[in-house]
């Protein structure tokens, strides 16, 4: 049997061999917890510290900005929830995008189950969220504004310094869900206005587990965890401290490398397309420029999700298709719906997100399976009727 490719990083990444390394003391050597007060207490502390510093330069932040959480949900979670709840009085209105991870979207209607007003604003065929329609839905009850960095099934990058800055403006809060950007195109908070920002350890080659709430001096939450006081009595709980040493150690590391890496994926990258896109009938989704640099996402007309996916499974090769990246229900992802697609068109859609580990073997073999695959699932496809049939009719 050959290796597997595995194709899909945006889903889940393995952790770095070095991250590992680092992790493994803090299992049984190093297990102090940071709230003794005796010296193997005090050297957590020191480690814990250390990576909360890390994890700060790696976004242009103070390390007091940092609170550590169980990963990118909670941090999501502790921000639009933790933010509405403590600041209520000042109003109940809070904007997302029609793009949102799943996690923002259950959220945002949990939030309106209790009573709040959530607006979601649309994306234009790219993905790409228009500032000025953002803009037009701001009331005086609006408090908060959450919008994804980049997507992470299409790969858009939004314009988030614009955004933050509008907010800042108008004295909402700015929180930024920027999981699929980690690690792939610098965020500097202070350069993006930023006031809150989901991070998740695991998409930086960390353990999964961990992720990080970014909270700007000033802005405030309640917290949603209650126990015995730690990370400032803003989430409770003894600290993950070999998942913290780990995220911290993963942000050192991806800071170092993130450009040279960037380059290595956008190659890949750009080679998938182009070569995707000689196949009939074939279109990009997403944005093709405003792009995150690990993201291939094609759609083929005439195709079923699902379909394709076995047929690459087949052949030992993981991949996302345009169904919902969060269930195994095949409902078609709201992300492509949102940009325009009817839900056929966005069920044939192939999501390619190579990572750290790939090589151009792992990119030769999707190139040299897909056209074969979609010729055969379109000879067998009800709906499928070629363009230059359809034109000479
Ligand atoms: N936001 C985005 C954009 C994601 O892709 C994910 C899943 N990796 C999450 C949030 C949730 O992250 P976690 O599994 O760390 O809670």
């Amino acid at each position: 049997m050959m290796d597997e490719v595995y194709l899909d990083y945006q889903s889940a990444k393995p952790v770095d061999p070095r991250v590992l390394e680092l992790m493994r003391p803090y299992f049984t050597k190093h297990y102090g917890n940071p709230s003794a007060l005796h010296s193997i207490g005090d050297r957590a502390t020191e480690v814990l510290e250390k990576s909360r510093e890390k994890i700060s330069r790696f976004i242009n932040a103070d390390p007091g900005e940092i609170i550590f959480t169980s990963g990118a949900t909670e941090s999501n979670n502790m921000a639009l929830i933790g933010y509405a709840l403590r600041n209520k009085r000042k109003g109940n209105h809070i904007i997302i995008s029609e793009i949102e991870h799943i996690s923002i979207r259950n959220i945002a209607k949990y939030l309106e189950r209790e009573g709040f007003k959530v607006t979601r604003v649309p994306v234009n065929l790219y993905g790409r969220l228009d500032i000025k329609k953002l803009e037009r839905r701001i009331t005086p009850e609006t408090i908060l504004i959450s919008v994804g960095y980049a997507n992470n099934e299409i790969g858009t990058i939004q314009s988030v310094s614009k955004i933050g800055k509008l907010a800042e403006e108008r004295g909402i809060a700015f929180h930024t869900d920027a999981v699929a950007a980690e690690g792939l195109i610098p965020i500097d908070v202070k350069r993006d206005h930023i006031h809150l920002m989901s991070l998740s350890s695991n998409d930086l080659y960390g353990p999964k587990g961990v992720g990080v709430l970014y909270m700007k001096k000033k802005y405030r939450v309640n917290p949603l965890i209650i126990g015995g006081g730690q990370e400032r009595g803003l989430r409770s709980g003894s600290e993950n401290m070999p998942g913290i040493v780990g995220m911290g150690y993963a942000a050192e590391i991806t800071q170092k490398e993130m450009k040279k890496e960037s380059e290595k994926l956008e190659k890949y990258r750009d080679r998938l397309i182009k070569e995707l896109l000689e196949i009939p009938d074939s279109y990009l989704n997403g944005h093709p420029t405003k792009r995150l640099p690990n993201n291939a996402h094609v759609r083929f007309e005439g195709l079923e999700g699902e379909a394709l996916l076995l047929s690459f499974k087949d052949k030992g090769i993981a991949v996302s298709t345009g169904s919902a990246c969060t269930s195994k229900t095949l409902e078609p992802s709201h992300t492509l719906i949102a940009t325009g697609l009817t839900h056929e068109e966005a069920h044939g859609s192939l999501q390619l997100t190579p990572g750290r580990f790939t090589q151009d073997e792992d990119i030769d073999r999707i190139l040299d399976a897909t056209p074969e695959i979609v010729q055969r699932l379109r000879e067998m496809s009800p709906i499928y009727k070629p363009k230059e049939k359809m034109i000479s009719k």
